[in-house]
C-alpha cells in the first residue's frame, strides 16, 4: 500500500442537507477538503418542506433524540444564517386541529407527560387560525418547531464553497476513483477520506449498495390563498406551511411503487382531498413537486465507515427528518472520525456489516 500524503482531508459527494451539513462541520473543523455535487440532478432536500417538528403522527409522538436534535439544529441553522449572511431558518408552532372530542381528550392526556409537556403551549392563535381552518373541536399548539427555507440554503451554501474553491460542479462518477492506496483519488487529487452523501442516489451506489435503503416518494403542493394565514404550521394527515403570508406548501403523500421524481394526478389528488376537508378558504395551486426520501428500514440513518474500506464512508438514510438530523449527527459523526468520539450505534452502519459479509 502506498504511504502517499494526502492533498486534502476529505472528498465529500452531494451538496443536499446531508453533504451540506457535513461540509459546514469540516470547515469548522479546519479540515481541508472538496464537495461535489451537481446541480442538475434530483435533491430531496430541494423538493422538502424543511419542516422540523418535535411532535408527529397522529399519535402525537415526539421526535427521537429530540431533546437533542432540536438544540443543536436551531444553534446551526442560526449560526449558518449570521455566517451566509441570509435568513432561512424560521422558528414556529404547529397546530393540530382535534378530529374528535375523542382525540381532544387523548391529546390533552398525553399533553401532561413529562417528557411531551415542555412543547406544548397555550394555543394563542387558534381563534385567528379558526378564520381560515376547520377547527371544531380546538386544537393543540406544539413549540419548538420551525422551517428551513431549503433551496436559500442550498444556494448560498454552494456560493460560500464555490468562492472558497472547494464546491466542484461534477456528476460524481465510481469508475473515475481509485481507491486502490492508501489515499482517495479522484480527478487527480488525493484525498484522506470520501464521505458519499449522495441521498437515494446511494441506493444503485457500488460500494453502499447492501444497505437496507427503504426509499419513499413524496409530493407537495404549492398554493396561494387571498386571506393571509398565520406564520403557523396546521398539521392534521398533511400539513399546510405558509411560506409567505398568502402562499403555502402542502404536503406530503408516502408512496413505496414508483420511485421516481414525477409529479402525479393520483398524489395532487389525495392532498386537495385532505386540502378541502382542512382549510375553509378559496385557493389556487401553483406548483406541485416530487422527490424521493433515503429511508432505511429500521428508521434511522445510514452514517459510518465501510466494514472494509476504512477511508470511504457515508452520511445517508436521513428519511423523512434530514433538516432535524443532519445537523447534530453531521457533528457527531465529524467528531467521531477526527476524535475518536463515539458514533450513535443507532445510526452506525456498524449494525448492518451482517449484510456486507452475507
Ligand atoms: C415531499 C417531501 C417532503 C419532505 N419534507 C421534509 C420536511 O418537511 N422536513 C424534513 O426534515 N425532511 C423532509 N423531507 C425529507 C428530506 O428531503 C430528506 O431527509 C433530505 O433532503 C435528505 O437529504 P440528503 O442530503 O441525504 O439527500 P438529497 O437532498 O437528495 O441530496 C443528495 C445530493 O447528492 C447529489 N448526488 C447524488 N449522486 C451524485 C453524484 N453521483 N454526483 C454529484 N452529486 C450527486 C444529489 O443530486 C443531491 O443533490 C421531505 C422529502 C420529500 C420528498
Amino acid at each position: 500500500m502506498s504511504e502517499i500524503a494526502p492533498d486534502f482531508d476529505y472528498l465529500v459527494i452531494g451538496h443536499g442537507i446531508g453533504g451540506l451539513s457535513v461540509a459546514w462541520h469540516l470547515e469548522k473543523a479546519g479540515k481541508t477538503f472538496h464537495i461535489v455535487g451537481s446541480s442538475s440532478a434530483p435533491s430531496s432536500s430541494r423538493v422538502a418542506a424543511g419542516i422540523l417538528n418535535p411532535l408527529t403522527g397522529r399519535k402525537l409522538v415526539k421526535t427521537w433524540l429530540a431533546d437533542d436534535l432540536f438544540p443543536y439544529a436551531k444553534k446551526f441553522y442560526t449560526e449558518l444564517e449570521d455566517r451566509l449572511d441570509a435568513h432561512f431558518f424560521y422558528p414556529l408552532s404547529v397546530y393540530r386541529p382535534y378530529r374528535s372530542v375523542e382525540e381532544q381528550n387523548n391529546y390533552i392526556a398525553q399533553s401532561a407527560d413529562e417528557a411531551i409537556a415542555g412543547y406544548i403551549g397555550g394555543g394563542e392563535k387558534q381563534d385567528r387560525i379558526a378564520s381560515y381552518i376547520n377547527m371544531e373541536f380546538g386544537g393543540l399548539e406544539v413549540i419548538g418547531a420551525g422551517w428551513v427555507d431549503l433551496p436559500l440554503l442550498l444556494d448560498k451554501s454552494k456560493a460560500h464553497f464555490t468562492q472558497t474553491n472547494r464546491y466542484i460542479e461534477a456528476t460524481f462518477d465510481f469508475h473515475h476513483l481509485n481507491l486502490s492506496g492508501s489515499v482517495v483519488e479522484w480527478n487527480g487529487n488525493r484525498y484522506g477520506r470520501i464521505i458519499l452523501c449522495q441521498g437515494f442516489a446511494a441506493v444503485s451506489d457500488p460500494v453502499f449498495d447492501w444497505l437496507p435503503f427503504a426509499p419513499v416518494k413524496g409530493q407537495l403542493l404549492e398554493i396561494e390563498t387571498e386571506q393571509e394565514m398565520e406564520p403557523c404550521v396546521v398539521n392534521q394527515g398533511i400539513f399546510i406551511l405558509p411560506v409567505v403570508k398568502n402562499k403555502a406548501k402542502v404536503g406530503a403523500t408516502y408512496s413505496w411503487d414508483k420511485l421516481d421524481w414525477a409529479v402525479t394526478h393520483e398524489a395532487t389528488a389525495e392532498l386537495e382531498e385532505k386540502l378541502k376537508m382542512l382549510l375553509k378558504i378559496p385557493y389556487k395551486i401553483t406548483a406541485e413537486t416530487a422527490g424521493i426520501r433515503p429511508s432505511v428500514k429500521d428508521r434511522r440513518p445510514l452514517i459510518g465507515t465501510h466494514p472494509v474500506r476504512q477511508n470511504v464512508c457515508i452520511f445517508n438514510g436521513l428519511g423523512t427528518k434530514g433538516v432535524t438530523l443532519a445537523p447534530f449527527f453531521a457533528n457527531q459523526f465529524i467528531e467521531h472520525l477526527e476524535n475518536n468520539k463515539e458514533l450513535n450505534p443507532l445510526v452506525n452502519i456498524q449494525r448492518y456489516f451482517s449484510l456486507y459479509f452475507h
